[in-house]
């Protein structure tokens, strides 16, 4: 048998995946084209980093490191318990929100489901989906935001699974707290609604978030978030889910049996305890979104009003080649034609200098 025959053996859905294509690597910029100065508004990470609490979090237990994590996470499980105001057993932990989404798809879904999302919606939904060999039922956006409506009328008695973002990445766009909790409210019993609440911090206090109280009235609800975008630890891969206590206990049987390691544990729980790191990221995302949009006003560029810590910006011409004119001034930004919007470039808020260094360099680009 020839190694090619191999992709014959793997699940159908399996064969025909396309992996998650991530934002392009620093160090494999500066490999390619030997530049130094990169600036990198591709992933939505923090551009203050990690706090500090965090850092010395990890420091402090660095020489534990022999030992095996906590595989409860009973500490952190404790401190977002306390923060939302749930009990423990309705957090479930992963390596990264991703693993929660992996999780979910891995323990509800067969092949005869149907999974409904949005067009332009987190790229891992599909993914997801296609794994587990269900069928995506992809309902077209309205104003490149979810049409609760349509997905809605798009639930047939093989939908097991709804997945919604909010704020939407790519997008940014933001769905009324009301228009959900009435989506999720319709649902029938029979369907999982995976609320994606990846960038909530991000979202202004006027727009505040009631999902965590649908939960007493939702058991069909999974409210996931992270520690990847406001708390600035993307690389240590920590995300949790919210939901009732028996689809925890579901969710808890097909995870490994450490899927957070000892670091993540000790610098999230340390990280949800810094509000100062926290709001310093928020203030810094609002002054940024002003100084990019003002930037693409000047240009006489449009773009999609984004409650996270991104902006898809419409260049009206196709994304890909200023992307690579941008890579070549050392300017990592995403392009987004794999979700249907080729001539938009995502751009994640950096510091002041790394915004401005991107208004300068896509003047460049255009001109
Ligand atoms: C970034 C992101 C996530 C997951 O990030 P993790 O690092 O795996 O926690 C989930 N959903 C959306 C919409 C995202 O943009």
């Amino acid at each position: 048998m020839s190694n090619e025959n191999l992709y014959s053996l793997a699940l159908p859905g399996v064969q025909k995946l396309i992996p998650y294509k991530a934002g392009k690597p620093i160090e494999e910029l500066e490999r390619e084209l030997g530049l130094t100065q990169i600036v990198k508004l591709a992933s939505n990470e923090n551009p203050l980093g990690p706090g500090k609490q965090a850092i010395a979090a990890i420091q402090k237990v660095l020489p534990e490191l022999a030992l095996y994590p906590d595989g409860s996470g009973f500490q952190l499980k404790q401190a977002l318990a306390t923060k939302y105001a749930v009990d423990a057993s309705q957090i479930t932990l992963g390596n990264g929100s991703n693993e929660l989404l992996e999780l979910v798809a891995r323990a509800f879904l067969t092949p005869e489901c149907e999974v409904v999302f949005s067009q332009h919606a987190f790229a891992v939904y599909p993914l997801v989906t296609q794994a587990v060999g269900a069928t995506a039922v992809v309902v077209p956006a309205k104003d490149y935001g979810h049409d609760l409506e349509a997905m809605a009328q798009a639930i047939t008695p093989k939908t097991r699974l709804v997945f919604i973002a909010n704020p939407n990445n790519p997008t940014g766009t933001l769905l009324p707290q009301a228009d959900v909790e009435q989506f999720i409210g319709a649902l029938p019993d029979t369907v999982i609604c995976v609320l994606d609440e990846a960038y909530f911090e991000f979202v202004s206090q006027t727009e505040a978030f009631n999902s965590i109280a649908w939960l007493n009235k939702f058991p069909n609800l999974i409210i996931t978030r992270t520690f990847s975008k406001a708390y600035g630890l993307a690389g240590l891969r920590v995300g949790y889910s919210l939901s009732c206590p028996e689809i925890a206990d579901i969710l808890n049987r097909v995870r490994q049996p450490f899927n957070n390691n000892t670091l993540a544990l000790v610098a999230a729980e340390a990280a949800l305890g810094d509000a100062e790191h926290l709001h310093n990221t928020i203030s810094n995302n609002s002054q940024g979104m002003q100084l990019l949009t003002d930037g693409f006003k000047t240009l006489g560029l449009e773009w999609i009003p984004s409650a996270g810590n991104f902006v898809s910006v419409n260049i009206q011409r196709e994304g890909l080649p200023v992307y690579d004119a941008l890579l070549r001034k050392g300017v990592i930004v995403r392009p987004v034609a794999n979700y249907e919007m080729p001539n938009f470039l995502r751009i994640s808020i950096g510091t002041a200098a790394e915004n401005n260094a991107f208004l300068q360099a896509l003047g460049e680009v255009l001109a």
